[in-house]
């Protein structure tokens, strides 16, 4: 059997002015064709389809991804399209299709990126072609989604450890369905409702008790997946907001009713996801007061896994003005101050404006005179993401900052180490991550904080501006009337499998 496999992906922050073009793609690499099997990354899902199809005939198509960052442009999207149609074109006839997605891929001329790609490759590959999609549970699940795929399964857990094994599963059920051991039948429930990141720990209640209920649906031998995404907070998209998916085998009606079941429990706990979120001075003022070190802080509303620009000045300018007597890290996204200081070389004294001009909204930069400890370029031999671009290390006082010249993973420690820095020797240490940094750091780390300064990915998600959410949603408007069982049920083909019952 022919099975195409696609990689279309980004979690996109549509507050961020940082717009994601095609050189942004290119910086973290593009694939076509055969190519696109060749990628080792475990998280990029490739690896996990292939383990499942790889006896089969795997047919690469397109690869594209970024970090998060802001949307995607419409010459970048118009090109993308332009390389999947001509790659699916030429991979033609296919028996099954496979797409690694995040789900809240958004663009300027298209608020919805992997719906669009999933509705183009319906209409190319026609209705007998099995199309299937292992998405994160932060993806913003559409109609155009539900109704071009047969599957959709989203990550069950959060922090996120369970990626490559959503990815597996989604191709395992493809492949049942290819030999006609199970007739997947998929229904939606998109709920109105947002929530900010870090109250949705999967391991923590509220969204356990929702995660436990999605195991328990999965017990029953005619479901096949039931997923519950709870979307990425900081997308301004018309069909924003959490949705259940629910696939079963050939039942229409058990999916719709697990599937209401799902949105209403997540409907019944809204409010339990709103809890007050401490202050980055607050934060800070516990970790200079506690004894155990290090402390690793979450800037949550800069966060680089997150959309946030990653040149937030307030922690810094708090640091600073505290002048603290034990070491402290934290990275700063700037290209022009890493350039200069690459040029400068280690050993050189300066004064730079660092940092604040991204996000010129909430930010701005700061004046800070120290010494230049190390400068990395991009080479392979380094131990920082390759994507980071230009690195070095700036010492102020006992501060020490990484600065990047592009976005790089906030939430682990090897943007420390990797830059020559030992985290286990700081006190405090910030990541730019909301909740994956309490993986990422779960070895270093003696204590973890949260502490929200303004930035592009608040807690507090009245403080944006939106514009194209659905009115009314949770928690913007005081008043949602909402029922789940009067709620709009999405089908996958619109319903119209002949197969179903
Ligand atoms: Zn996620």
């Amino acid at each position: 059997m022919r099975i195409g496999i696609a990689r279309i992906s980004q979690e996109t922050n549509t507050f961020s002015p940082m717009l994601t073009d095609l050189d942004t793609l290119s910086a973290h690499g593009i694939a076509r064709g055969p190519d696109v099997l060749l990628d080792q990354d475990e998280w990029s899902f490739i690896p996990a389809f292939l383990e499942v199809v790889g006896h089969e005939e795997p047919v690469g198509i397109l690869s594209v991804h970024a970090r998060p960052s802001g949307p995607l442009t419409a010459e970048a999207l118009h090109t993308i399209l332009e390389w999947f149609v001509t790659d699916l074109e030429s991979a033609l006839p296919l028996d099954g299709l496979l797409f690694a997605m995040h789900g809240a891929f958004a663009g300027l001329s298209d608020p919805d990126v992997e719906g669009l790609f999933l509705k183009r490759a319906r209409a190319m590959v026609g209705p007998d072609t099995l199309i299937a999609a292992a998405m994160d549970l932060h993806g913003n699940i559409t109609r155009r989604k539900i109704e071009n795929a047969d599957i959709i399964r989203g990550f069950h857990t959060h922090p996120h450890v369970d990626g490559p094994q959503t990815a597996r599963r989604v191709a395992e059920m493809l492949l049942a369905a290819l030999r006609n051991e199970v007739r997947p039948v998929m229904s939606a429930v998109k709920i109105p409702m947002i929530t900010p990141a870090e109250t949705q720990l999967t391991e923590e209640w509220p969204m356990k008790e929702l995660m436990d209920l999605t195991r328990s649906q999965e017990q029953d031998p005619r479901v096949l997946s039931s997923s519950i995404f709870a979307v990425q907070p900081w997308l301004d998209v018309p069909e924003m907001g959490w949705c259940s998916v629910v696939v079963t085998d050939g039942d229409k009606r058990l999916a719709e009713q697990l599937a209401r079941e799902l949105a209403s429990k997540a409907w019944e706990q809204r409010q339990e996801y709103i809890r007050p979120c401490p202050t980055y001075i607050q934060a800070l003022d516990q970790a200079f007061a506690t004894d155990l070190r290090p402390v690793v802080i979450s800037d949550l509303a800069d966060l680089m896994t997150g959309g946030g620009t990653g040149d937030s000045t307030w922690y810094l300018k708090e640091l600073l003005a505290r002048n603290p007597t034990e070491p402290c890290f934290l990275t700063m996204v700037d290209p022009e101050v890493v350039h200069e200081m690459a040029r400068l070389g280690p050993g050189a004294r300066a004064t730079f404006e660092l940092g604040g001009k991204q996000d010129r909204l909430h930010s701005t930069p700061v004046r800070v005179t120290g010494e230049v400890v190390r400068v990395l370029p991009p080479s392979s031999d380094r131990k920082l993401p390759a994507d980071v671009g230009w690195a070095a290390v700036l010492q102020v006082g006992t501060i020490s900052i990484v600065v990047l010249e592009r976005l790089g993973p906030g939430s682990t420690p090897d943007i420390y180490s990797g830059a020559g820095l030992d985290p286990t020797q700081a006190k405090i240490l910030i990541a730019k991550s909301v909740v994956d940094f309490r993986e990422g750091y779960k070895g270093v780390a003696r204590l973890f904080l949260l502490g929200e300064a303004p930035g592009l990915a608040p807690s507090n998600l009245r403080t944006l501006r939106w514009e194209q959410v659905p009115r009314p949603i949770f928690p913007l408007d005081d008043e949602v009337p909402w029922d789940s069982a009067r709620a709009e049920v999405m089908y996958s083909r619109g319903g119209t499998v002949k197969y179903l019952r």
